[in-house]
């Protein structure tokens, strides 16, 4: 059955209120649409977590550092439609762009620290605006819970930052990354890969499994770094924008993965920004 697609504030809020005046739990799975088996899986976990589940589509201007960029980002309302239907969500909610910025619209959310580095240091505003829509998602859904994926670390940590400094009602729930068979994280991106591009794109991937594990041997990481990179870079990747090692929690630049850690990275292939991570040890 298709879920109803819900266009408006006043409509999500009546059927939200309905939901929890019965006692309904209700979780919702923020996404900008060209839905994959990874925002699938968020919203699998949802469905199994919550009574009732909103999925929410919405490319957010304010998230995207490049115009063009979100002029190229992919648009597919009618095969998101097509691929949410067997999961039986209880809303599709899309609104458009006067009804998250209305006009006057003056606020931005900054989360200080956590955004400085990583994506935030080569994606000026970037996090500002996710971190603007989704404060206004947690606020229009009234959710008990939210869904994010691993697949984008920072993002889950800033979110989780958001709601816990803000007193947002709602639990941030973080979801493993889903890959391809060819190791490849899941991405809308993906899509604006060419055939070719596409078959060098899991290399990032593999370069930083093989520098995790060696890193978990001792490994000197400034060497490990140089070869990964190399690597990446022998893949037909233009640019390796960060490769690090930082600490789980706080995001602290790491040498050496002597307490809980991630090697996160960004990479550019054929004019496309991919980006991954990976637990270590
Ligand atoms: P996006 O549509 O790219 O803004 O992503 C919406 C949500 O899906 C975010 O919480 C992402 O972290 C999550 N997501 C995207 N790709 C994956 C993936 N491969 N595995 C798990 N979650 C993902």
């Amino acid at each position: 059955m298709s879920a109803p697609i819900i266009r408006s504030l006043s409509e999500l809020r009546t059927l939200v209120t309905g939901w929890k005046s019965s006692g309904e739990t209700v979780g919702v799975v923020p996404t900008m649409g060209a839905l994959h088996q990874g925002h699938l899986s968020l919203v699998q976990a949802a469905k199994e977590g919550c009574d009732r589940v909103i999925i929410t589509i919405f490319i957010n201007p304010k998230q995207f550092n490049n115009p063009e960029d979100y002029e190229n980002y992919p648009r597919t309302e009618n095969d998101d439609a097509r691929k949410l239907a067997p999961f039986g969500v209880d809303a599709v909610y899309v609104p458009d762009g006067p009804t998250m910025y209305p006009e006057g619209f003056a606020t931005n959310v900054s989360v200080g620290g956590l955004t400085d580095l990583l994506c935030g240091a080569h994606r000026p505003g970037h996090f500002d605006g996710v971190a603007t829509v989704v404060s206004k998602l947690f606020l229009q859904s009234q959710a008990n819970r939210a869904y994010f994926g691993e697949k984008d670390f920072q993002q889950l940590q800033v979110v989780t930052r958001l709601a816990r400094d803000l007193d947002i009602p709602i639990e941030v729930v973080g979801c493993p990354t889903i890959r391809e068979e060819d190791g490849l994280a899941m991405s809308s991106r993906n899509l604006l890969l060419s055939d070719r591009a596409r078959t060098w794109a899991p290399e990032l991937n593999a370069a930083m499994e093989e520098m995790a594990d060696e890193l978990v041997m001792g490994g000197n990481i400034a060497d490990l770094h140089a070869k990964a990179v190399a690597r990446i870079e022998r893949a037909g990747f233009t640019e390796v924008e960060y490769l690090d090692l930082r600490a789980c929690d706080t995001l602290e630049e790491l040498t050496a993965p002597t307490r809980p850690a991630r090697l996160l990275a960004a990479a550019w292939l054929a004019g496309v920004r991919l980006i991954d991570n990976i637990a270590v040890g």
